[in-house]
């Protein structure tokens, strides 16, 4: 019987992890794992986080099963920061935490599946996952363009897809940080598209993986806001997995928002079933490590503290690639300057990627996708000279 099974690629990603541990060259720079780094390259868990355990470790009397929604409280706790003053927008929204962002958005995919969605229309390019997730759970993938050569949102394509869509569509899109081109809508755009949602009554699923690494935490998400303020319902996909550090420790919530508050009974219960049939119960530690800080004023400001200095890091290695454009010419560096989160995208051809990597020990996806966090003070000339030596 399992001798039936083909076998299926590797993650691309993981073997580019492995070449470049391989790679015995002291100057060696890594941009493609997705994860934050310092300017010192390392990926170190919050303080805000360390303090958290730390009373976890002295306070926590239990580990005994919650049930399929999780920890309550960290859902609860989370809810202001994304949806504002009044998160549950008048009782129509509830939550649940799940693993991490992957967890929320295959139930999000699954729950709008379940109510009758046959096909999901989705910009590319995307996080490689979500195709998968589309395709695992079963449902149609409708593609449209995110952003153009310019280095600048398709408002004409994502309004394309949703105006043109069929009433058992729904459409998917990054809430902020676009993995993996950094290219976000506008305020002016996300106006026309809550728009758009709201004249067609098509569903919109938002997946928020890095609140808080683009602009700020309440910038970041005005563009959810503003779509939720003018439709009916919609589902959100949340992680704490890059804004808390706690990547392994798979920590996200998905948030369900009806019509009327005496629907979200029904909807709610779905979604705990399929959470029961797929993994019973959320991984309770790193959830419980995020509720205790938003709960107290001190952790709090710290979070706040570490998030805006990743911020502005990141911030910084951009303006540098951006003023960097005129070095090296035609790969769009100037465009960076205006985009957000850990990513972007370079029109590199495979040779070029790997002229990079043979010849300067500069790893990146093969997509031409970088994750700027992977570059510092110390490493941001030499990735530059890299780049006019391959573009010239
Ligand atoms: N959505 C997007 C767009 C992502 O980039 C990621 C993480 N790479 C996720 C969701 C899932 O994040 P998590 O690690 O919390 O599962």
């Amino acid at each position: 019987m399992l001798d039936q099974l083909a076998p299926q690629a590797p993650d691309a990603l993981l073997a580019l992890i492995k070449m470049f541990a391989d790679d015995e060259r002291p100057d060696k720079i890594d941009l493609g794992v997705g994860v934050y780094r310092t300017n010192e390259g390392a990926t170190p868990v919050f303080r805000a986080i360390k303090k958290s355990e730390q009373r976890l470790v002295d306070e926590q009397d239990s580990k005994s099963y919650l049930g399929p929604e999780g920890d309550m409280g960290f859902v609860e706790a989370l809810m202001p920061y994304i949806f504002g003053e009044d998160a549950s927008m008048g009782g129509r929204i509830e939550g649940m935490q799940t693993p991490g962002g992957t967890g929320a958005v295959r139930l999000a995919v699954s729950l709008a599946q379940k109510a009758g969605v046959k096909r999901i229309h989705m910009g590319v390019p995307s996080w490689p996952n979500h195709a998968q997730i589309l395709a695992d759970v079963g449902v149609e993938t409708v593609t449209f363009v995110h952003a153009g050569d310019d280095g600048q949102a398709d408002l004409g394509a994502v309004l394309g897809a949703i105006r043109g869509a069929r009433p058992d569509d729904a459409v998917l899109l990054h809430g902020c940080c676009h993995n993996p081109t950094g290219v976000d809508y506008t305020s002016d755009q996300w106006a026309e598209i809550a728009r758009a949602f709201a004249e067609t009554g098509v569903l919109p699923i938002i997946d928020v993986a890095y609140h808080g690494l683009g602009q700020g935490l309440d910038e970041d998400v005005a563009g959810l806001r503003m779509v939720l303020a003018a439709v009916p319902e919609a589902l959100v996909a949340y992680s704490c997995d890059k804004n808390f550090g706690l990547y392994r420790d798979r920590v996200g919530a998905f948030f369900m928002m009806a019509k009327h508050q005496d629907e979200l009974p029904a909807i709610v219960s779905n979604a705990y079933a399929l959470a029961r049939a797929n993994w019973s119960m959320p991984p309770d530690h790193g959830g419980a490590a995020v509720r205790q800080i938003l709960e107290d004023a001190d952790l709090t400001c710290l979070w706040i503290e570490e998030l805006a200095d990743m911020r502005a890091r990141m911030r910084r290695v951009r303006e540098r690639l951006a003023a960097a454009d005129n070095e090296a010419p035609g790969l769009g560096l100037a465009t960076l300057g205006d985009q957000n989160g850990l990513f972007a995208m370079l029109p590199l051809s495979k040779e070029q990627i790997a002229k990079l990597r043979d010849d300067h020990a500069i790893y990146m996806a093969g997509s031409g996708r970088i994750n700027v966090a992977g570059l510092h003070a110390g490493n941001t000339d030499k990735f530059v000279a890299a780049l006019a030596d391959v573009a010239g």
